[in-house]
């Protein structure tokens, strides 16, 4: 069955289309707008470099120009894309069995993937205090793929499901009872996908009983965050009420004291707008070095830039103190695993990160580090280094088909 993954955010929709049987998925299109809502829109579709006649965006208009006014534009679009000959994706738009929808909070009401109702979409209205600059986007998303997709079953799949199994003791935050209870301030952790997907594929690299198995998931890129993964099931992260916690990130710092932003407000005079630009998009690497991709830190770093050096062993130092604490509150690890962004390629950042990981067992072989191997430690480590390239679309893919499949068993398929 083809399933359509969308993930949508305030001005840009990426798309993606599997061919799921069972538990074999096929790659088939994918591609990304920019730019939604205004008429300087791009389209940048993969299949188009395949195909000598051209791209299959392109018959949209010119890439960089083009009117999306809105998302149900670039849905449309996407849908113009993948029916062209030349793409061949679809002929009708009910091949599309299934519509996954990546949504960032679920809050505590979703610990799986969900079809998507009029009661699952109140829910993820009720979110959008949680994630102000996510679900928002999702909605419309969703919203639109309703009208321009009709009754094709529709699956929200959330970031914060993998960490609904935490338990109270790490979720709750030490403050008022109230605060939790009446207003839901708690830790749920994010990038859930992307750690159920590499964790899975660690156990089974592990080759152990799932429930002997306990991992360490480092999702390392512009966003990061750790996560511990006990017997297959999360059992704490670092991300908290919101994806500002945690480890340093490109502009985020990840965990203060929690006194800063009121030092910042009655000390400093900064009005809370201000706090808040500083905390989500001035902090992290380029608060510290005035950068925020990791590359352009490296190769300055290497050339003596004392600042870029100094973020750099910022990150690392506050990744491997996550790293040993999640090992204590497991009683030990079996591996630890880099993905996204810096976790995939960059070999001198897991060398930092893993360089008194010897005590845990774990000893990095350099050469296979440098390879970008999948099992970057040496034989004897009892405690593995995995780099695991994460495939968040293709675990949302599977999800919305297994949604499916199961609602088919139960002869509940809308219409
Ligand atoms: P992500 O948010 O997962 O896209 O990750 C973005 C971060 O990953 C940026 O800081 C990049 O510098 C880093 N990154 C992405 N690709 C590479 C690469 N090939 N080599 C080194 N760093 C990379």
């Amino acid at each position: 069955m083809k399933i359509l993954v969308l993930n949508t955010g305030s001005s840009s929709v990426k798309y993606r289309v599997f061919e799921c049987n069972g538990d074999t998925a096929e790659d088939l299109a994918q591609g990304l707008i920019e730019r939604v809502g205004s008429k300087k829109a791009d389209i940048k579709c993969a299949c188009c470099l395949e195909h000598e006649n051209g791209c299959a965006a392109q018959m949209i208009g010119t890439p960089g120009e083009l009117d999306i006014p809105d998302h149900k534009a670039a849905i449309n679009a996407i849908c113009r894309i993948l029916l062209d000959e030349r793409c061949g994706i679809i002929q009708d738009l009910s091949e599309i069995a299934a519509i996954g929808h990546r949504v960032v909070h679920g809050g505590e009401d979703f610990s799986e993937s969900t079809l998507i109702t009029d009661d699952v979409i109140s829910a993820i209205e009720r979110c959008c205090k949680l994630a102000p600059l996510h679900n928002p986007p999702a909605l419309q998303g969703i919203r639109a793929c309703a009208e321009v997709f009709k009754n094709v079953p529709q699956i929200a799949v959330f970031d914060t499901a993998f960490h609904a199994t935490l338990p109270p003791k790490a979720f709750r935050f030490p403050l008022p009872d109230s605060l939790y209870s009446e207003h839901g301030v708690r830790k749920y952790g994010f990038h859930g996908t992307s750690h159920r997907f590499v964790s899975a594929e660690a156990i089974k690299l592990l080759n152990k009983p799932v429930s002997d198995t306990r991992v360490i998931t480092c999702h390392l890129g512009n966003g990061s965050s750790i996560s511990a993964v006990k017997g297959g099931k999360c059992i704490e992260t670092s991300m908290g009420l919101t994806p500002l916690g945690g480890v340093m990130m490109g502009t985020r710092p990840g965990d203060l004291d929690p006194y800063l932003p009121l030092f910042m407000i009655k000390e400093l005079g900064m009005s809370v707008d201000d706090v808040d630009k500083t905390l989500n998009k001035q902090s992290g690497f380029l608060g510290v070095c005035g950068f925020n991709d990791v590359r352009d830190i490296e190769k300055r770093a290497s050339e003596g830039d004392a600042k870029c050096q100094l973020a750099l062993d910022m990150f690392a130092y506050r990744i491997s103190a996550f790293v040993g604490s999640y090992a204590m509150i497991m009683g030990g690890c079996d591996a630890i695993v880099f993905t996204a962004g810096i976790g995939e390629n960059n070999a001198l950042m897991r060398k930092r990160i893993l360089s008194n990981a010897g005590y845990l067992g774990c000893h990095l072989d350099e050469e296979r580090n440098m390879r970008n191997e999948t099992i970057i430690t040496t034989d004897q480590s009892t405690c593995k280094a995995f780099v695991i390239r994460t495939n968040e679309e293709l675990l949302i893919a599977r999800d919305a088909a297994k949604v499916v499949q199961e609602l088919a068993k139960s002869h509940t398929v809308p219409a």
